[in-house]
C-alpha cells in the first residue's frame, strides 16, 4: 500500500485534477503490485466558502445563496471541463448533494442557528464532492478506481470541528475495507469522519493530511506522500520569507516541532501515526513532480546549518505570572498548570525566569480569559 494525498490547490481545477491523475498513475507504476489510496482535499477555497455560507445563513443574510451558487458552479465547471457531463451516476450524486446542502443551509437561515455539528455536516461537502468527481475522472481515464467516503471507516468522538479518532475501530474498518476491495486504486475523502452514530465530524482545518496518515498507519503503508503547492518542507514559510529553501531530509521530531509551531505544510497530528509505525512521509510539489521534496523519517541529515527551520504562529496569547512570592517556593508551577489542566486549557509553550520571579506561558487567544480566571481562582 502507498497512500498519496492531494491538497486543495493540487485538485483546485480541472487542470490540476488531470495533473493529480498523471501523478497517481506514475506513483502506481513504481508501486509494483501495491494498492494505492488517493486521499483528496476539497477544491481550494471550497471549505472556506462552505463555512462562510453557513455563517451568513445563520446571521439571516440571504447572500449565502450567492456563495452557494458559486461553489456549485465551480464543481459543475470542473465536471464539464473533465468531460464527465454524461456520467449519469456522478451527475445524479452531485445534484442530490447540492440539493441536500441547499436545504440544510435554508434550515440554518430560517432557524438562525449553526451548531458545531451542523457546521461539520456542511463543511464535509467539499471533500465528498471533490473525491466523487476525482474518482469518476480516474475511471473515465480508464484507471479502474474505487471511491471511499472516509465517514464509513474513520470513527471519532463527538468533538465536532476537531474530532478525536477512535483508532481501534477505525483501524479495523480501514483494514477490512482495503482487504475486501478489488480496486487497486481508491480515492478517499480527506478531512471527514463520523461518530459511532454516523454523524459527520471533521478532523480540524487542514485535516486531510491526517486522514492520509491514519490510513497509512492502519494499512502499514510503504510510504505516505503529501502532494502540495511548495517544494516540500521549507526552512521557513515561503509567504513570509522569500529566500526559504527545501529541507531535503528531516526527522519526525523535527517535522513535528515545525508543524506544531505554524508550518502549515503538514497538519500537526499527521506525524504521530506515521512515527508510531515508522512509515516515511514524503512532501512533494504537485506543480513540480520532478522536485525531490522532503523526506521525513527517523533519519536526519546535517545540511551544514545550525538551524534546521523557523516557523511562527500569529494567533497566540502570552500570559505572565510574576511576583516575589514565587521566588524559591516549591509547587508554584504545579498549581498554575494544574489549574489550567482542570479548566482543560492547552498550553503551547512555557518559560520561567531563572530568578523564578516570572512564569510565562502561551495559549490560544480564546483560552486567555478562562486561563486567567482559572489561575485567579
Ligand atoms: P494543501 O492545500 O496542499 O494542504 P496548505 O496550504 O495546507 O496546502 O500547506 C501548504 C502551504 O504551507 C504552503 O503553500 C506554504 O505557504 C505554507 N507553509 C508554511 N510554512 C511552511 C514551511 N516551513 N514549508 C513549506 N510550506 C510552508
Ligand atoms: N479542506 C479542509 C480544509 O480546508 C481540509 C484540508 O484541506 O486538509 O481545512
Ligand atoms: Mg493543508
Amino acid at each position: 500500500m502507498i497512500v498519496i494525498k492531494f491538497g486543495g490547490t493540487s485538485v483546485g481545477s480541472s487542470e490540476r485534477i488531470s495533473g493529480a491523475f498523471e501523478i497517481s498513475k506514475s506513483v502506481l507504476k513504481k508501486a509494483g503490485k501495491r494498492q494505492l489510496a488517493v486521499v483528496v482535499s476539497a477544491m481550494t477555497g471550497v471549505t472556506d466558502d462552505l463555512i462562510k455560507m453557513s455563517r451568513l445563513a445563520a446571521k439571516g443574510d440571504g447572500s449565502y445563496t450567492e456563495v452557494f451558487n458559486a461553489v456549485r458552479y465551480r464543481h459543475h465547471m470542473a465536471v464539464k471541463e473533465l468531460g464527465l457531463t454524461r456520467v449519469k451516476p456522478l451527475n445524479d450524486f452531485l445534484e442530490e448533494r447540492f440539493s441536500n446542502l441547499h436545504d440544510t443551509l435554508h434550515g440554518v437561515f430560517l432557524v438562525g442557528e449553526l451548531s458545531a455539528r451542523t457546521l461539520d455536516f456542511i463543511s464535509a461537502h467539499g471533500e465528498i464532492l471533490s473525491a466523487k468527481i476525482i474518482s469518476a475522472y480516474f475511471n473515465h481515464r480508464r484507471l479502474k478506481t474505487g471511491f471511499l467516503d472516509a465517514r464509513t471507516v474513520i470513527r471519532t468522538d463527538e468533538d465536532f470541528g476537531a474530532a478525536k479518532v477512535d483508532f481501534n475501530s477505525s483501524n479495523r474498518n480501514i483494514r477490512a475495507y482495503f482487504k475486501a476491495t478489488k480496486n487497486v486504486v481508491t480515492v478517499v475523502t480527506g478531512f471527514v469522519a463520523a461518530t459511532e452514530n454516523d454523524e459527520t465530524t471533521t478532523l480540524g482545518r487542514g485535516g486531510s493530511d491526517y486522514t492520509a496518515a491514519i490510513l497509512g498507519a492502519a494499512l502499514q503503508a510503504k510510504e505516505i506522500q503529501i502532494w502540495t503547492d511548495v517544494d516540500g518542507v521549507l526552512t521557513a514559510d515561503p509567504r513570509k520569507v522569500r529566500k526559504a529553501f527545501t529541507v531535503p531530509v528531516m526527522t519526525y521530531r523535527e517535522a513535528m516541532e515545525m508543524s506544531h509551531f505554524g508550518a502549515k505544510v503538514i497538519h500537526p497530528p499527521t506525524i504521530v501515526p506515521a512515527l508510531a509505525k515508522g512509515i516515511p512521509l514524503r512532501i512533494k510539489n504537485s506543480f513540480k513532480p520532478e522536485h525531490p521534496g522532503t523526506l521525513i523519517s527517523t533519519k536526519s541529515l546535517d545540511h551544514g546549518f545550525l538551524i534546521k527551520g523557523l516557523s511562527s504562529i500569529d494567533d497566540v496569547t502570552l500570559l505572565t505570572m510574576e511576583g516575589s512570592g514565587m521566588v524559591g517556593v516549591t509547587g508554584i508551577s504545579a498549581r498554575i498548570f494544574g489549574a489550567l489542566s482542570s479548566a482543560k486549557i492547552n498550553v503551547i509553550l512555557i518559560t520561567q525566569g531563572s530568578s523564578e520571579h516570572t512564569i510565562t506561558f502561551a495559549v490560544k487567544p480564546s483560552d486567555a480569559l478562562p486561563a486567567r480566571k482559572a489561575i485567579e481562582q
